[in-house]
């Protein structure tokens, strides 16, 4: 996990002008990723695409699933492994096509994750790992393993893994080893991201919750769902440079995701985007989504450079009033020019990511089977939920983001 970082304005100028006027940068950012602003209208847009048969349920539920648009990004002050949800940085894995990137997590986790055990005389060495392949003639045996050992430790948020069931593993396998007294595994796979696997296991969840006809779980997962679709359409959620910070160009990730919709997307932007499709293979159509919002990164990039060189300078950052907050943000007039620069690439991916959602939640419905959603009740929250929803606000109201931090 990347260590916490608090990256200020690379313009000292426009930092030192938000501090005056804001009072502080590091106050909760009110506008995380896609921007609030796009995130909740991406999912409610989508609800209005969807046929008759799921409609019923989903308008009346269109309120829940667009303010909840945002509860990925809230759990990011709350727990430190949501952050690795909403991105991948698919320049660590070489060129596209990628080849060497399993699509699918449990071959991705076990590619590069170390496994260690603690010998009784108390020293640590490495069984296997990135560093140290597993034997070929084990290889089918070590994933099972590695499914019922490593797996259910890695979602329960803890890196200890059972030594007896290591030494089993040895025992069957005739590896000559002294038993291990504790054993651990070490992950370097979501410090990068876990993005495109992340929405291949919500659409699997999703399909469940439409199997089960469990209401309150098909809003909560569809929400959800919708909010990370909508970071896979942004291409700066796919590369390491996310705010620009290795090319110099801090801000930026909120520039295109936050400010551009916010000044023009309701007054521009054609949010007709059709009917659902039937998805036949979305483990695939997920990656597809991250490599075609990666090959969009250096125009991302390149534009807003050649931008920043030649719009007069006095004219790119203005005062303003966003949500509530005062503060210096890119001028409507630079904003726009960034906007025609990429030719509408920001109303092109926020259209898809709305078809996208639409079609992931259709599919999910038609591989449950079609159930019928009238008549659906949802229940009220259980105190376990209501819990969880106070702890996540109050985690975002005291604003400090675990993990990767991102500037909008
Ligand atoms: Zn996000």
């Amino acid at each position: 996990m990347r260590t916490q970082q608090l990256k200020l304005f690379a313009w000292p100028v426009i930092a030192l002008a938000t501090v005056f006027l804001t009072g502080s940068v590091a106050s909760p950012d009110p506008n995380p990723a896609w921007g609030f602003f796009a995130h909740k209208r991406i999912n409610r847009l989508a609800v209005l695409t969807l046929p008759p048969e799921m409609m019923v349920f989903f308008k009346k539920n269109i309120d829940y699933i667009t303010d909840h648009a945002v509860d990925p990004d809230m759990r990011r002050y709350a727990t430190k492994m949501e952050g690795a949800r909403h991105y991948i940085d698919l320049d660590n894995y070489g060129k596209p096509p990628f080849e060497e990137l399993p699509r699918q997590w449990l071959d991705a986790l076990l590619k590069f994750t170390d496994i260690y055990m603690v010998k009784p005389s108390g020293d640590t060495v490495l069984v296997f790992g990135t560093r140290k392949p597993v034997p070929e003639f084990m290889t089918k045996d070590y994933k099972r393993w590695f499914a019922s050992n490593v797996m259910p430790s890695f979602y329960q948020d803890s890196e200890l893994l059972p030594a007896d069931s290591l030494q089993a593993f040895f025992v069957a396998n005739n590896i000559d080893r002294e038993a291990p007294v504790s054993a651990f595994y070490k992950e370097h796979l979501s410090e990068h991201g876990i993005l495109p696997w992340n929405l291949q296991r919500y659409q699997r969840n999703l399909t469940e919750a439409f199997r089960k006809r469990d209401a309150r779980r098909i809003l909560r997962l569809s929400a959800d769902f919708g909010h990370y679709i909508g970071d896979a359409h942004v291409p700066l959620h796919t590369c390491s440079n996310y705010n620009g910070q290795k090319t110099n160009q801090h801000g930026i990730h909120g520039f295109w995701e936050s400010r551009i919709p916010e000044l023009f997307a309701d007054e521009n932007y054609d949010y007709f985007v059709g009917k659902p499709e039937y998805i036949p293979n979305t483990d695939d159509w997920f990656w597809q989504t991250a490599f075609d919002s990666n090959k969009l990164v250096d125009s991302v990039l390149n534009l807003e450079k050649g931008l920043r060189n030649s719009f007069p300078a006095d004219r790119q950052m203005c005062p303003d009033t966003r949500l509530g907050r005062v503060g210096v943000y890119q001028c409507r007039e630079f904003a726009k020019a960034y906007q025609d620069a990429m030719d509408g690439m920001v109303e092109r991916r926020m259209r898809a990511a709305i078809h996208d959602v639409s079609s992931a939640w259709y599919t999910a419905w038609v591989d449950a089977g079609q159930p019928d959603l009238s008549n659906m009740t949802t229940n009220p929250l259980s105190p376990e939920e209501l819990e969880e929803q106070k702890l996540l606000q109050q985690a975002y109201q005291q604003g400090k983001i675990l993990g990767r931090e991102e500037e909008h």
